[in-house]
């Protein structure tokens, strides 16, 4: 069962974009995904960070975790996990830490370094005619990406 809770991201279009992806290959591979849609709520994601911009990732792991295992422990799975721990790019030992101090008896967080399969990953989604993102998520993420484009 697949969880998309992402409401880090900005803008909405990315979002949506994403989450089509996200759609396309849970057909493929023949997973249940629940959508946190409803939860999309860019103010209350950024009231968050405000002034905590240097602890963002560890806040914004924390919070998306908090929320996959409540609905782990919801609907009675005795695991859970994260995408995120196969891309090479985020802090990979912040996501450990912050899935191993939310694991519950009846909800063990499975850690796996998925980082393994990145270069297979990739080419599977581009195999599949997948979007993949160019930047973390965030607005503050997106202006790091390209804000040599200011010139
Ligand atoms: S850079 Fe990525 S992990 Fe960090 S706060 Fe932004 S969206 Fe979250």
């Amino acid at each position: 069962m697949g969880f998309y809770f992402n409401p880090n991201i900005h803008p909405l279009k990315e979002y949506l974009r994403r989450a089509d992806s996200v759609n396309k290959a849970a057909e493929v591979l023949g997973i249940r995904v629940i959508r946190g849609d409803r939860e999309y709520d860019p103010e209350k994601f950024l009231r968050q960070m405000v002034f905590r911009e240097e602890q963002r990732c560890s806040l914004c792991y924390q919070s998306r975790l908090e929320r996959t295992r409540n609905m782990a422990l919801k609907g009675g799975f005795a695991f859970f996990t994260t995408t995120l721990l196969f891309s090479k790019r985020q802090k990979h030992d912040l996501v450990k830490s912050a899935g191993e101090s939310l694991g519950t008896k009846k909800s063990v967080f499975l850690y796996e370094d998925f980082r393994q399969g990145w270069h297979e990953g990739r080419e599977t989604a581009d195999e599949m005619g997948l979007y993949r993102q160019n930047y973390c998520g965030c607005i503050y993420s997106e202006f790091e990406r390209f804000r040599s484009e200011l010139g």
